[in-house]
């Protein structure tokens, strides 16, 4: 394993020359790494460098571009157990799910922007003005700057990057500062496949780095997938500008478990879901709205599978839940489960492990209430709720109460009634009888507060082009 330490600018793989930050180890809260931030003048010569690049990326064809994009998906297959090492080390998951769930997922997002790439087309033409044919260009909107969080590193890199790269736009990317091993050793791998400056690649803390990225001039798109409070700094900073916004933001998704669900299902989802990645996850199915019907069983199923899931350090054999990512994030999540304690059940969890690192114990609450902080705020972490309702009509208003939009998922054995509550739901994605499944054909799709457009999926590629009217006079 590669310990990367340099930035990707212009096509040259250099030290950061800001201030060193410490990379943590998740699962001991021992320093791993000390890595350089970029400067602010190298943030402006990368931007500028992806501004160079254009001029020339933009002109390639479809058949190139997807070359590289193949390209791009082989050397990450070639260093797959490599990358996942890193991303198993950096973020604290376990190593087998670093390898056999994420790896796979990231590389087949290059090979479908690959496809994706051959099928930019506008629409037909024709003459809409006697004498003159019009016809319709899809074209990249400009040099985008890209902002990822610490959750999935790689793969949320490789949302960022594909669908602009198929798109011809070039792209400067910033990872997480809190997880960036992976994306930079990414940089190192690809320094030299691609056309120097079409990727660029930045370490540094958000709000001085990451924030001098997002207001480059020189960046005609923002493309962030992060919290809230980053997505608007991110439309703050398209605003004094005009540019484009593709922003993936945080979710809250409700699991609306009707009477006559398979609640054995439901629960073996919970288990695996809502615990994966320690929770970290935007699409965590941590709301559960359950019929008065099956609530106590639900509570009482889900507690006993939750209260059996192995925590435990990510090389470890046998581990399901590795530690938060960070003793900030940790405390959070304690800071949430301390303050809901008073209105609601504890039912299995609610504590952190004393055992080095930042581990947390997975955590059932029932008996919340659905305006509590508890149920309302993305929690991000190893913590479900299950509220009862009476008339599904309750849950489809408690769900889209949320300012939240990404995803959400129904339970029934009634196809009927889970599409016409699927069909009203304000969210980017609904899932029926099963949560949280992604493929590269389907876009990840945000609405109201989680955001705006899609990754993944063709229509991840409007973010990064725009429509243009091109006419022609006959004589
Ligand atoms: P975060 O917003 O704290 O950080 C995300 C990135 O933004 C980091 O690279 C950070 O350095 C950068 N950043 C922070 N402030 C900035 C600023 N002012 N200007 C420019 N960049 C700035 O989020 P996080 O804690 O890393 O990730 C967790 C959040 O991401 C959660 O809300 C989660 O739901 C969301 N998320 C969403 C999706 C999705 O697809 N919708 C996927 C994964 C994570």
């Amino acid at each position: 394993m590669t310990m990367p330490n340099r930035l990707l600018i212009g096509g040259e793989l250099t030290p950061g020359e800001g201030a060193a930050l410490p990379v943590i180890d998740p699962a001991t809260g021992a320093e791993i790494a000390r890595i350089a931030e970029a400067s602010e003048a190298q943030v402006d010569a990368a931007v500028r460098a992806s501004a160079a690049a254009f001029e020339s990326f933009s002109r390639t064809t479809p058949a190139e571009r997807a070359g590289l994009l193949l390209e791009i998906a082989a050397l990450i297959e070639a260093h797959a157990e490599e990358l996942a090492a890193l991303e198993s080390l950096d973020v604290g998951k376990p190593w087998p799910s670093a390898r056999d769930d994420e790896m796979p997922l990231t590389i087949d997002v290059f090979r479908f922007f690959a496809g994706a790439a051959r099928t930019m087309s506008g629409s037909a033409a024709g003459e809409y003005v006697a004498g003159h044919t019009s016809m319709i260009r899809r074209d990249p909107v400009g040099p985008v700057a890209a902002i990822a969080p610490w959750n999935y590193p790689l793969m949320m890199a490789s949302w960022k990057l594909a669908a602009p790269l198929a798109a011809s736009c070039t792209v400067t990317l910033k990872p997480s500062e809190v997880t960036p091993l992976s994306t930079l050793r990414l940089a190192e791998l690809l320094a030299d496949a691609l056309p120097a400056g079409v990727l660029n690649v930045i370490h540094g803390r958000g709000p001085g780095i990451g924030q001098r990225l997002i207001d480059a001039p020189e960046a005609e798109a923002i493309s962030v997938t992060g919290s809230p409070a980053t997505g608007m700094a991110a439309m703050r900073a398209a605003a004094a500008r005009i540019a484009h916004t593709h922003l993936e933001l945080g979710g809250k998704a409700p699991v609306i478990v009707l009477d006559d669900a398979d609640i054995g299902a439901v629960v073996e989802t919970l288990r695996a879901g809502a615990f994966f990645n320690a929770g970290q996850d935007c699409a965590q199915p941590c709301r559960v709205m359950a019929s008065a019907a099956v609530h106590d069983r639900l509570v009482a199923d889900t507690a006993a599978a939750v209260a059996s899931i192995r925590t435990g350090a990510p090389r470890e054999a046998g581990t399901e839940m590795g530690p938060l990512v960070s003793a900030a994030q940790r405390d959070r999540v304690a800071g949430f489960v301390e303050r809901a304690r008073g209105g609601a059940e504890v039912v299995t969890g609610g504590a952190a492990e004393d055992r080095g690192g930042f581990f947390y114990r997975p955590t059932v609450i029932a008996d919340v209430d659905n305006a509590a902080e508890i149920v309302r705020d993305e929690v991000f972490g190893p913590v479900v709720t299950i509220s009862r309702f009476g008339d599904p009509e309750e849950a489809v208003g408690w769900a889209n109460g949320s300012r939240y939009g990404l995803a959400s998922s129904v339970w029934t054995r009634d196809v009927g009634r889970a599409m016409a509550i699927a069909a009203r739901l304000r969210y980017g994605m609904t899932w029926i009888n099963t949560h949280g499944k992604a493929t590269p054909e389907m876009p990840w799709a945000a609405m109201k507060g989680s955001g705006t457009g899609c990754d993944m999926s063709v229509y991840a590629l409007d973010a990064y082009t725009s429509v243009r009217h091109v006419m022609v006079a006959h004589g």
